[in-house]
């Protein structure tokens, strides 16, 4: 069974693939594989439309299933923000830390109490022109007043992970693969494909 892994960012390949690992069966295909996918507008109102709409377009145009994920940070103290527009949080031309920077700029003023957040992220699956699958998975935290840790990318560095005392780029990639947003939802999706291909075979 062929698997094709729809975003071009090689962090969450990586993520993603370590994840589905253990379905040593899963022919798991990135787009660096396929022809090349013009640009998808993502103008759904929430990570699973977003999502939706990337498998979908993806499995459309290759005729392979193809998994799509979408994902960001929701910081209560800034109303849900930066949410689906994380990755463009500050303008596209922004490096991560510069976002990250950004982001701690705008929350100078927030008490230690009012800075929760979660990392959030849904994952769709689709295959022969329809959603087959979607899910979601949260990493509850708070967002820090100053950056810790290398590992990771995006958010990690001021994302102090519920529970522990570390931030998500403290964290290796074992440990963030064991609680994140991504981990959780991947969990699911790989549920599913195991039925999938139960059923299948
Ligand atoms: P997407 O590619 O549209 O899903 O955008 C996700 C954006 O949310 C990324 O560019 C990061 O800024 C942020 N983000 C999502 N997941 C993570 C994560 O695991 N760590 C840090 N930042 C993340």
């Amino acid at each position: 069974m062929k698997l094709l892994i729809a975003t071009k960012n090689t962090n969450k390949v990586r993520e993603i693939r370590d994840k589905l690992g253990p379905l040593p069966w899963l022919e798991m295909l990135s787009l660096a594989d396929v022809a090349a996918i013009p640009d998808i507008v993502e103008d759904g109102d929430s990570f699973a439309e977003n999502a939706a709409i990337k498998a979908l377009a993806v499995s459309t145009r290759t005729g392979i299933m193809a998994l799509a994920d979408d994902s960001g940070l929701v910081v209560d103290a800034l109303g849900g923000g930066p949410g689906i527009y994380s990755a463009r949080f500050g303008g596209s031309d922004l490096s991560d830390s510069e976002r990250t920077m950004l982001l701690l700029e705008k929350m100078k003023s927030v008490p230690n109490a009012k800075r929760t957040a979660r990392f959030v992220c849904a994952v769709a699956i689709a295959d022969a022109c329809k959603v087959i699958h979607s899910t979601e998975g949260v990493c509850e935290g708070s967002i820090i007043r100053e950056m810790r840790g290398t590992m990771g990318f995006g958010y990690d560095p001021v994302f102090l992970v519920e529970g522990m005392n570390r931030t998500m780029a403290e964290l290796s990639m074992e440990e963030k693969n064991g609680i994140s947003h991504r981990a959780r939802a991947i969990a699911s999706a790989a549920l599913f494909i195991q039925k999938l291909a139960d059923g299948g075979r």
